[in-house]
């Protein structure tokens, strides 16, 4: 496992979490000193498809507008090249150049107990999973691997334990939580690579902002280890959050 991922409890993942309202006003602040600004950048949204990530991404779209949707099952980003490519070609360059805000954020469910991964949903007498393709795919880990390949009847689930498997030990079961922060870096990584494959030679600089959305019980959400930095022509800015 990677060092920087953590393994602590609901306890350490709380200790330095935001309300999501704050953290979007800090990512407004944030990127304004570095020249990011919503009429001058498109947002790039990566979310799970889970309803529960809905208040999140409007609360994202209240600042930066409405953004472009990079996000499949868990967080992780499938869309590649081609995608990125036509982002690209959606984004405002007044100033001759284009810019990105990229928000990749995967999620993961607190419920009364401090359980990690259960979430309590509306309408519903029991707690349930969150999320509920990590938690699918850990339970797999406890299996003897076959060889990952992709399912034309489950393209989504396939793609994530071709990418995150290939991350995690055989043998190993990580942590629900260590699995959300894999999918984090993963998700970034890709969302770099797919950049770089797409920007052919226009000037493209990307604010790259990622972390966990923890649902607490009472439908509130906090975001909690948040990273941020910006790439302006191919320099690294990292912005302390
Ligand atoms: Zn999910």
């Amino acid at each position: 496992m990677a060092d920087s991922m953590s393994a602590g409890g609901a306890g350490d993942l709380l200790a330095d979490s935001v309300p999501v309202d704050d953290f979007v006003t800090w990512t407004e602040w944030a990127l304004a000193r570095v020249g990011f600004r919503p009429s001058n950048c498109l947002a790039l949204v990566d979310v799970c498809r889970d309803e529960l990530m809905a208040d999140f991404d409007e609360q994202v779209s209240e600042v930066w507008g409405r953004p472009f949707d990079i996000g499949s099952l868990a967080g992780l980003v499938f869309l590649g090249r081609t995608g990125l490519q036509a982002a690209l070609s959606h984004v405002p360059g007044e100033d001759g150049r284009h810019r990105f805000a990229a928000f990749c954020f995967p999620h993961v469910g607190i419920d009364d107990d401090g359980t990690i991964g259960r979430v309590q949903r509306r309408g519903m007498s029991r707690a349930s999973a969150a999320c509920g393709a990590l938690a699918a795919f850990r339970a797999e880990l406890s299996e003897p691997r076959g060889e990952a390949t992709l399912d034309v009847d489950d393209v989504e689930q396939s793609l994530l334990r071709m990418r995150l498997g290939a991350l995690v030990p055989d043998g190993q079961v990580p942590s629900l939580l260590d699995l959300t922060e894999l999918a984090r870096q993963a998700a970034v990584s890709d969302v770099h690579r797919f950049v770089d494959l797409a920007r052919g030679h226009e000037p493209v600089d990307v604010a790259y902002i990622s972390g966990i959305v923890v649902h607490l019980p009472e439908g509130i959400d906090h975001v909690a280890a948040v990273q941020a930095e910006v790439v302006i022509d191919g320099v690294v800015i990292r912005l302390p959050h």
